[in-house]
């Protein structure tokens, strides 16, 4: 599935909040969104833009959502797609699946630096799910699976590497549905995310709102 390969940081100025995606460079003072010189959207006119109306607050709402779990349009779509078909409201099943995602999980569990890294770990065989390798990273996590970092030495130091990195950071703070066990660099899933699980701010109705026009 294909990913974002653009300048990152831009995409935090243009919905105007930290999205994380630079792993331990977020939090230190060279985040641009730290910088007052660069915290304001990209492009050269961006202060004589107009605010938004109903259809641009709607659109930043997704965009921030799609930006932040990394998925392009189509998958996001789908994942909306299938949320739809669910019982629960809407806006928040669609967060729950994008929650549920493996390289999501394994970045919240803190065993891997930054949702890009996690995704390539994945990517690069570093993961195991319930003991078998997995090399997806939209993969869905269920209650009761156990992430692990492969036992082979070159994957074992590379996360202990990363969790090196990751001492004294505070984000992405611990999660209750995740119980990690960092000296068998290991996670167990022992529930379901919930929406007060979602960290990052917003507001799903306006994202349900735009994608059911
Ligand atoms: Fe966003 Fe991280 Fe870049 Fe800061 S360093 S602007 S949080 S991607």
């Amino acid at each position: 599935m294909g990913r974002y390969l653009g300048p990152v940081c831009k995409l935090c100025r243009r919905e105007g909040i930290k999205l994380m995606l630079k792993g331990i460079r977020c939090e230190t003072a060279k985040c641009a969104m730290e910088k007052q010189w660069r915290n304001k959207p990209p492009g050269m006119h961006s202060w004589r833009r107009r605010g938004a109306g109903d259809y641009g607050i709607r659109l930043r709402e997704k965009q921030k959502v799609k930006r932040y779990y990394g998925v392009l349009e189509k998958q996001f779509r789908r994942y909306f797609e299938t949320a739809e078909r669910a019982r629960e409201n809407t806006g928040v099943e669609l967060l729950r699946l994008l929650e549920r995602r493996l390289d999501n999980v394994l970045y919240k569990t803190r065993l891997i630096a930054g949702r890009r890294g996690s995704r390539q770990a994945i990517a690069h065989g570093h993961v195991m799910v319930n003991g078998r390798k997995c090399d997806i990273a939209s993969y869905q996590v269920k209650v009761g699976d156990r992430i692990s970092i492969h036992p082979r030495e070159k994957s074992q130091k590379y996360a202990k590497a990363q969790m090196t990195l990751l001492e004294g950071v505070p984000y992405p703070p611990q999660q209750g549905w995740l119980e990690v066990d960092t000296t068998k660099l290991q996670a167990t899933v022992i529930a379901l995310p919930s929406r007060d699980d979602v960290i990052i701010p917003v507001e799903e109705q306006l994202v349900v709102e735009f994608c059911s026009r």
